[in-house]
């Protein structure tokens, strides 16, 4: 039987590597950093300067986290083997999700395996077909899988376009809808950009809708102490679900949440299938992120560095006349429009020592390619102007500026 799809299997990597699409995965010979060993494409290994991670504030290789990590695994053991409810619960899962609850001011919150099961697992529970989801047309992928997964009935809305939110909002109220969810990233992870997010509540308010948000890019170094989208726009409290991950800025290993009202973790608890049917959070990845969540807590102002490194580098390549989508987040996306352009540039730049990603078709709309700089606390400030310089120098000679 496996002949014929390995036949078609085969076929269709082809055409991706035909398509320019196919994905390879550079291989790191030690951790995560501001500066790290990558193994090219060429098989020739590079010491690389790294704005590819979401290593906001560079704890993925932090000491007192990976101290953290190891008296957690000392105390606890290396893994629960259970699930949550049977036999997989810590005083370290319950501190956690106290502690996620306090940083980002809701009542209760609700630990998942990563935030992709954190999205698969929140809608199904609370929503049924009487409802409604008005999600952005850009939202993450595991928000769209996880609407899929529930019966309420599905509005898009153009991205960030709150004028097409409110006629969607107006078409789900008048189709008729016992509750009515609005869903959005809190920032976008390829423009970098942040949802409008007070028109978003004040249209909530005046359609008596809910508002949820992915806050995965944001938690950890958006708003004045870091506590996402939100607090970026003084709306603390006023998000009815928040759905964030611990695998970015929050020490980088892996694992999510979702936070939000007590009555709706509560049934989280007893109905999400991603958390009744996965296994525990590791104790390690537990504690290590624990202390990560105090440390941006206890240093208020260390989130505001890979900020100002952002502008640094906006400014630098503004100034030398390349297109960036504007924005404020540690995300800077560096307008190519041309596919092979943005690919070719990022190999360059590569080979300089810059460790760059390239994004075509896709991932982002055709011809709207990109390379897409993500700054850190993790870099030092010759770091990000040798990266403006070595940009600033290939684009001259690829003739771009
Ligand atoms: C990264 C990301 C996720 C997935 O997070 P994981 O914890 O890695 O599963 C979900 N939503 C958004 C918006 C993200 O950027």
């Amino acid at each position: 039987m496996y002949g014929a799809m390995k036949d078609e299997l085969t076929a269709l990597a082809a055409s991706l590597r035909g398509q320019g699409l196919y994905k390879e995965e550079r291989v790191l010979l030690g951790p995560q950093g501001g500066v790290i060993h990558a193994r090219g494409i060429d098989g020739i290994t590079r010491e690389v300067i790294n704005f590819c991670a979401n290593n906001y504030l560079g704890l993925s290789n932090h000491p007192e986290i990976i101290r953290a990590a190891r008296q957690a695994m000392d105390r606890y053991g290396f893994g629960y083997s259970s699930v949550r409810f049977i036999c997989g619960t810590s005083e370290l899962h319950k501190e956690l999700e106290e502690e996620m609850s306090s940083f980002l001011g809701t009542e209760d919150t609700i630990l998942y395996a990563a935030a992709f099961d954190a999205n698969g697992g929140v809608f199904e529970p609370l929503l049924g077909e009487q409802d409604a989801i008005i999600s952005d047309e850009l939202n993450h992928a595991s928000i769209i899988d996880g609407v899929r997964l529930c019966r309420a009935r599905r509005y898009r809305y153009a991205h960030a376009d709150t004028g097409d939110l409110e006629t969607q909002l107006r078409k789900a109220r008048s189709e008729g809808c016992r509750f009515c969810l609005i869903v959005t990233d809190g920032v976008f992870s390829m423009d970098g950009d942040i949802a409008p997010l007070p028109e978003i509540v004040e249209l909530a308010r005046r359609y008596d809708a809910l508002v949820m948000v992915d806050d995965c890019h944001a938690t950890g170094y958006l708003g004045k102490s870091g506590r996402g989208t939100a607090e970026y726009f003084g709306l603390e409290g006023e998000i009815d679900i928040i759905t964030t991950t611990f695998g970015k800025a929050l020490g980088g290993a892996s694992g999510g949440c979702v936070s939000g009202h007590r009555e709706i973790i509560e049934i989280l608890r007893q109905r999400s299938r991603p958390y009744l049917f996965s296994n525990t959070l590791a104790p390690a990845i537990a504690g290590a992120t624990l202390r990560a969540v105090r440390m941006v807590g206890e240093n208020p102002q260390w989130c505001q560095r890979p900020l100002e490194l952002a502008r640094r580098f906006r400014t630098a390549l503004t100034g030398a006349g390349l297109d960036l989508l504007p924005g404020e987040t540690a995300i800077v996306p560096v307008m190519m429009y041309d596919e092979g352009r943005a690919l070719a540039l990022a190999e360059k730049l590569f080979e300089e020592g810059i460790y760059v990603i390239g994004f075509a078709h896709p991932v982002v709309p055709r011809g709207r390619a990109r390379i897409r700089v993500q700054l850190s606390a993790a870099h030092r400030e010759e770091q990000v102007d040798q990266a403006s310089r070595a940009f600033i120098e290939m684009a001259r000679k690829m003739k771009l500026v």
